[in-house]
């Protein structure tokens, strides 16, 4: 291959790369949906005044996710991402049992 060409390919390859990153960057992450299994046995809920309290008699409507430790938006994002979820999305107000006080 001759270095011209050779350059052109090392451009045009860093300049696909870009394009896939830049993809990939726009994607928002799914929410995390109470119905799977990972959050059924955490007691997910998108609300937390919804949680089962049968089930977690020491939740109180205090405790959501934009308290938590492992809450990772900002101050008045609806949904973020949680440590616990990976790239999943959780409600601002949700709760699950892993849940950490700030
Ligand atoms: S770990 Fe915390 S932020 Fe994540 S879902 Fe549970 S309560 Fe919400």
């Amino acid at each position: 291959m001759k270095p011209s060409n050779r350059r052109s390919f090392v451009i045009h390859l860093a300049a696909a790369g870009g394009a896939i990153a830049c993809g990939r960057a726009v994607a928002a992450p799914k929410k995390f949906e109470e119905s799977e299994p990972k959050a059924v046995s955490l007691g997910y809920k998108h609300d937390s005044a919804q949680v089962d309290k049968a089930r977690f008699p020491k939740h109180t409507a205090a405790e959501k996710c934009n308290n938590c430790m492992a809450w990772l938006g900002k101050a008045g994002d609806p949904w973020a991402e949680c440590d616990l979820t990976a790239d999943r999305m959780v409600a601002t107000g949700g709760w699950c049992s892993s849940y950490v006080k700030t």
